[in-house]
């Protein structure tokens, strides 16, 4: 019974757009501890790009998607922080990593990335504010990573990904999506075709619609609250 959600939040996203005078976000689902029937139950409803925050859970649930019939084709992001030792796999089983966040990683995802396949979009995660997380690079190392990421054949910069601090007063987060709108600006000055800005959840989408996500990262409200634990490899 996902569809209805899936139409609810699609309906939120774009009146929230409206109110913004912004066109409407792409949608990613964040799958996360949910099973691949729920994948594949939106997947009939139309939603075709999933986000995953572990490699190895992406890994199983592709797996188990692979011997449906019918299935369509699906695009898959990872939106968890990547260990080097992971790189591999990663540059196989998803077409977006949204997580860059250090220069190690570039060169790995690079020569990884299978050369049957479209160069690996990225997205440099950046620590937009919040001091506690060690994920996501310092907003003043964005340009070289975005160098470095631009220099690979393999790796396509798209853009930016961030969390912010998750302030209790969600209208708190507004200033972390502006500053992150204001860098997203700034990399476009120098990679033009960098054209996503993913930033938003369940509980802050309108307000990072408003402050110029081009892309929401959505799980709780389409799927329900997770009562699975994600997988930790
Ligand atoms: C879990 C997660 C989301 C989705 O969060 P919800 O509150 O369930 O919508 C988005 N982005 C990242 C990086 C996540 O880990």
């Amino acid at each position: 019974m996902l569809a209805p959600a899936l139409h609810e939040v699609r309906q939120r996203l774009a009146n929230a757009a409206l109110a913004a005078r912004r066109p409407a976000p792409q949608l990613l689902a964040v799958a996360k501890a949910q099973p691949a029937t729920a994948v594949a139950e939106l997947a009939a409803a139309g939603q075709r790009a999933f986000g995953e925050n572990y490699v190895q859970e992406a890994a199983a649930k592709q797996t188990q998607l692979a011997t449906l019939p019918d299935l369509p084709e699906l695009e898959w992001h990872l939106i968890g922080h990547l260990q080097s030792n992971k790189a591999r796999d990663a540059a196989v089983l998803f077409d977006w990593v949204q997580t860059l966040d250090r220069t190690g990683l570039v060169a790995a995802l690079a020569r990884h990335r299978p050369a049957d396949r479209a160069p690996l979009n990225v997205l440099i995660q950046v620590n937009i504010d919040d001091e506690t997380s060690k994920h996501g690079c310092e907003p003043g190392a964005m340009t070289a990573l975005a160098q470095a990421i631009a220099a690979e054949p393999r790796l396509r910069l798209r853009g930016l990904m961030v969390i912010p601090a998750p302030h209790a007063d969600i209208e708190d987060r507004r200033p972390a999506f502006a500053r992150a709108r204001a860098l997203f600006e700034a990399l476009r000055g120098q990679h033009p075709h960098a054209d996503t800005l993913s930033m938003g959840m369940s509980d802050d989408c309108a307000i990072a619609i408003a402050e110029g996500a081009t892309m929401v990262r959505v799980g709780t409200a389409l799927f329900g609250a997770r009562t699975g634990k994600p997988h930790h490899p």
